[in-house]
């Protein structure tokens, strides 16, 4: 029972049939096939607007390579100082972008706020200071929560005013948007992204996301950039089909709500149980609570896999995916609630 996040699944069968189908036959190399320019389309048609799309194979390189085309090298980024382009990319936005440096941020349930966003723009002009380039959020977050539409557009706001283009991490892109209910259009372009990483691996692909460009004069350096990243696959019809299927018929709407409700089980029977509570709301397909470190050593001995200490000392991440059984959710309750009355009774 494996709960550690969800890229510790497989592919989906509608993805996977999808690379055995499109394996017949000549294609040309490096994305002049015509599946790749049929995805395209399809987000065009997805997202309601004109955009370029270019298809990479990791959410890092897919951040990186977007972050290159939004700052120059003497540029800052803000994002917050949980984000995944801060902690977890080992550099590689600095890498990418020839040296710009990421401006961490504090905020709740590890989102931006506007205030801290404007508090810390500072230095156009000055020859002395990083200059004011780009804003980066994810959504969903790396806390499993979710910026609503207004936050969206109240940090877009704050960075159209400074001069900041606008980055979205949607390596969970999927999950935040079944969970609010709006049009892909409305999460983004129209509330003042610019560039979106639009994750589909961690949902149900094998290996496949995509920089998408809603500021297509963004683009031009980018198909440069992603050539020498070593993103450019020669055979990039695999990774297009991958997209292909994930947006055909709702399979990625369809995964990210399953992903989300197993999740929503999970977060609140834990938290019903004693001595555990949320740390964030659950709002996408991640769980974050405090639980008693007896209760956390005593389930990971029973077998269950997650982070523990994931945000500090007392803290579990759990995540569900697009194929956690709502059986293996049950198990850890009943698992979890056996053990808690255990833990209860021995202190
Ligand atoms: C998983 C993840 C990524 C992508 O990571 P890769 O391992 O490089 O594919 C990017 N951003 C967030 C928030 C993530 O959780």
């Amino acid at each position: 029972m494996n709960f550690a996040s969800d890229n510790i699944t497989g592919a989906c069968s509608e993805v996977l049939q999808a690379i055995v189908r499109h394996n017949e036959g000549p294609a040309l190399p490096y994305g002049d096939d015509p599946l790749t320019a049929a995805v395209e389309a399809r987000l065009k048609e997805v997202f309601e607007t004109d955009l370029v799309a270019l298809p990479v194979v990791t959410g890092t390189a897919c951040n990186a390579i977007a972050l290159s085309c939004m700052t120059p090298p003497y540029g800052a980024i803000y994002c917050h100082r949980d984000a995944h382009i801060h902690v977890d990319e080992c550099g590689a936005p600095e890498l990418f972008t020839g040296g710009a440096k990421l401006i961490p941020l504090e905020g709740g349930d590890a989102k931006l706020t506007p205030e801290a966003l404007e508090a810390a723009v500072m230095g156009a002009g000055v020859v002395h200071n990083p200059q004011p380039a780009a804003v980066s959020l994810s959504q969903g977050t790396e806390g499993g929560t979710l910026y609503s539409l207004e936050e969206i557009a109240a940090l877009s706001a704050v960075a159209r005013r400074q001069g900041l283009k606008v980055h979205m991490d949607g390596a969970r892109f999927a999950n935040a948007l079944v969970a609010q209910d709006c049009t892909p259009a409305e999460m983004t372009w129209q509330a003042g992204v610019d560039v979106l990483s639009f994750g589909a691996t961690k949902n149900g692909c094998l290996a496949a996301e995509a920089l998408l460009f809603f500021d297509k004069t963004l683009a031009v350096e980018a198909h440069f950039r992603r050539k020498r990243a070593g993103q450019l696959l020669s055979k990039m019809r695999f990774v297009s089909a991958q997209l292909e299927a994930y947006l055909e018929n709702e399979v990625w709407l369809r995964n990210a709500r399953h992903a989300n409700a197993m999740a929503a089980k999970l977060s609140s029977g834990l938290c019903a149980l004693p001595g555990v509570s949320a740390l964030h709301p659950t709002e996408i397909n991640e769980v974050f609570c405090r639980m008693p470190q007896a209760l956390t050593d005593a389930l990971l001995a029973a077998g269950f896999v997650f982070y523990d200490g994931y945000f500090g000392p007392g803290t579990v991440r759990l995540v569900c995916a697009w194929n956690t059984s709502e059986e293996s959710v049950d198990a850890l309750l009943d698992e979890a609630a056996r053990l808690a009355e255990r833990v209860q009774a021995a202190e």
